[in-house]
């Protein structure tokens, strides 16, 4: 068996500086230390940082003292000033990439735009971005929920940070068909842009390709299906232990790509794994 590690894979900037600053937390800010959701979309990573200490809460109400860590998907501003009100420490680790989606919505929706957000609805990033710019905002995950949009003059759009490019541009070539003026910020991030190329060149060279990190994870989850559409013998495993030795054949040539919030330390087991397998 021959193995290539995708060109851009694992961590990204955002998921590290949020790790780092949760862990400058433990060292010197107000305990307990708590997470707003879990800090990150990977299982593995949250467990190993509540050994450490941090636990993730749902909701304000279930911190009363101490520091409290907005993850890298951002929230809305005004639980920020509640935590504030509340006297809790706030250590604000949303991604800059995706404040900027969140600036991107709120100038559009000033400048009069109707606001269209591509992206899933129910998740956290996307529900952060409309929380920054009023009501009235459609999110389209797919061509087919263009259908819901009222007659609107103007449209803006802005892109949760993991979206794939290809889905953006079906969404905007749609919409420049029904809507007469169309104004577009391209918020999808270079480390989901550069990662979702790498996988899909690689998917394109191997017999089998293998996607790392949580299934929770919607920028791994995406990487899995774009690897798919490409080589429909891609799996996604979270942990090296989800490994079916059935998936691989003699002197088979296996790609391996990750999530942005997959560690090293899983990818090296995967390859370890892998390696036993040879
Ligand atoms: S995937 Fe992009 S937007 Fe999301 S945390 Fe990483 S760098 Fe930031």
């Amino acid at each position: 068996m021959r193995v290539k590690v995708a060109e851009h894979a694992g961590y990204c900037y955002g998921v590290e500086r949020a790790l780092k600053l949760t862990l400058e937390a433990l060292n010197r800010l107000p305990k307990p230390i708590c997470t707003l959701g879990p800090l990150i979309h990977n299982p593995q990573v949250v467990d190993s940082l509540e050994e450490k200490g941090v636990r993730a809460v749902s909701t304000l109400d279930e911190i009363d003292a101490g520091t409290v860590i907005v993850r890298t998907h951002g929230v809305d501003s005004r639980v920020i000033e509640e935590a504030k009100e509340r006297g809790l420490r706030v250590v604000d680790a949303t991604c800059p990439f995706v404040k900027k989606a969140q600036r991107c919505a709120a100038q559009l929706v000033a400048e009069g735009y109707h606001l269209v957000v591509v992206g899933e609805r129910d998740h956290p990033e996307v529900i952060g971005i409309l929380a920054h710019s009023g009501e009235g905002a459609l999110v389209v995950e797919r061509v087919e929920d263009l259908s819901n949009l009222e007659d609107v003059q103007r449209a803006g759009v802005v892109v949760q940070t993991t979206q794939s490019e290809e889905n953006l541009k079906k969404i905007v070539s749609e919409l420049l068909s029904v809507v007469g003026e169309v104004k577009i910020f391209n918020t999808v991030c270079d480390a989901t842009a550069n990662r979702q190329k790498a996988a899909v060149q690689l998917a394109r060279e191997v017999d089998v390709m293998l996607v790392v990190g949580g299934k929770n994870s919607a920028n791994t989850t995406r990487l899995a299906q774009l690897c798919r559409q490409i080589n429909p013998r891609t799996h996604h495993v979270e942990t090296p232990s989800e490994i079916d030795p059935q998936w691989f054949f003699k002197d088979a040539f296996v790609g391996v790509t990750a999530g942005a919030s997959t560690p090293d330390w899983i990818l090296k087991k995967v390859a370890a794994k892998l390696a036993t397998l040879s």
